[in-house]
């Protein structure tokens, strides 16, 4: 089904966090499909950043100034907020202070967003906003919108998200801003973080594969029991997804899932990567390293019966693409050339 986007090419499309992996692979998604305005907007400096998309407008500024967000949002129809402190259970455990402050973010852009006009604000929430009780067995249900409330979310994090996802809501019902809000379920793939503190299980696992095969030390250790289950989503699912989601009428001001359903153990994608990378290592476990929750999945019916469709590339497949990437950034490291770093 083709996309109804009511928008000129020329319509400048603002980006932010498109320093990061998510923003960047999508300002080159818009870029791709034509669209000639694009500006990208990333606390991080020009140097840093993940991908730099040619013809794509790079603006390096901390969105958590009020000034700087009036400053992104001038004439643009559509905002995709993509912008926050964040990582993996490593960091949201470890920095929740630093989580809590994207709030600023998310403040000041929907407010500037609204005062000049903009047609469409879409904000990237997280799966760390559903209730966290809900998710105390790793064979538990997957998770349908409605599980946010009564709200039990992660510390930190998954409250900023919570709280940010209501500003969205009121903005539409007071003030009349159309707002769309996705809930990520952990999205992997080329272009990602894959060293550093801030990687997710995907790249970590695979680096730490690429990493054992290159030294000869056939060793990994695996954070928690192994057994904890999650489920991964594709990077190229996921910008189609948002696009989708931006553009669809019946989802104005309604948080929606974009995750994949396939649902995997721990242990289970080790084997995988394993697989792809043609070697088998002893494992380790480190069971005071952090783990979130035991298990969580995405249940995927409400945007099935909108949008008939869902994220659908094989993990398997993904994760042979993601692995690829991370081998050559790996080799790329390795000769002193820039790698994708935080
Ligand atoms: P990322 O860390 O790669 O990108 C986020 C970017 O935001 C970074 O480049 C960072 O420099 C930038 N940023 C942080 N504070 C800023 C500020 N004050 N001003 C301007 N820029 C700032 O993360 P990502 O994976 O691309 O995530 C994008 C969005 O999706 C985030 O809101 C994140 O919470 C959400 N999300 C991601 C996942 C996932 O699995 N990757 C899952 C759930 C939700």
């Amino acid at each position: 089904m083709s996309i109804d986007r009511k928008l000129n090419q020329d319509d400048l499309i603002l980006i932010t966090g498109a320093g990061g992996f998510i923003g960047g692979s999508l300002a080159r998604y818009f870029h791709d499909l034509g669209y000639t305005r694009i500006r990208a907007v990333d606390r991080k400096p020009l140097p840093e950043w993940y991908q730099r998309v040619p013809g794509v407008e790079c603006v390096s500024m901390d969105l958590s100034e009020k000034q700087n967000a009036i400053e992104a949002v001038k004439d643009a129809i559509e905002v995709y907020n993509l912008a926050a402190d964040m990582g993996g259970m490593g960091f949201i455990e470890r920095f929740r202070v630093e989580c809590l402050r994207s709030i600023l973010i998310n403040t000041h852009l929907i407010d500037a967003a609204w005062r000049a006009g903009a047609q469409r604000y879409f904000f990237s929430s997280s799966a760390c906003a559903y209730n966290t009780d809900l998710q105390r067995d790793p064979h538990c249900r997957a998770l349908k919108e409605s599980d946010a409330y009564p709200a039990m979310a992660e510390r930190g994090y998954g409250w900023e998200k919570l709280i940010s996802e209501m500003f969205c809501q009121e903005y539409w019902a007071e003030r009349g801003l159309e707002t769309h809000v996705a809930r990520f379920h952990n999205i992997y793939g080329p272009n990602g973080t894959w060293f550093g503190g801030r990687e997710k299980a995907p790249a970590a696992i695979s680096r730490k594969v690429i990493e054992a095969k290159d030294t000869g030390k056939l060793e990994i250790e695996i954070w928690g029991d192994g057994s904890q289950t999650r489920s991964f989503c594709f990077i190229e699912d996921c910008v189609l997804g948002i696009d989708k989601i931006m553009h669809c009428d019946k989802l104005i001001a309604t948080p929606i899932n974009l995750g994949s359903s396939e649902l995997i153990a721990i242990n289970d994608l080790v084997s995988m990567v394993e697989g792809i990378g043609g070697v088998k290592l002893a494992r380790t476990y480190d069971l005071d390293a952090p783990k979130g929750v035991a298990g969580r999945n995405s249940d995927n019916t409400f945007i099935q019966s909108v949008l008939h469709w869902e994220p659908n590339t094989p993990l398997a497949v993904g994760m042979a693409k993601t692995y690829a990437w991370i081998e050559q950034q790996y080799k790329d490291r390795k000769a002193g050339k820039r790698v994708v770093q935080d």
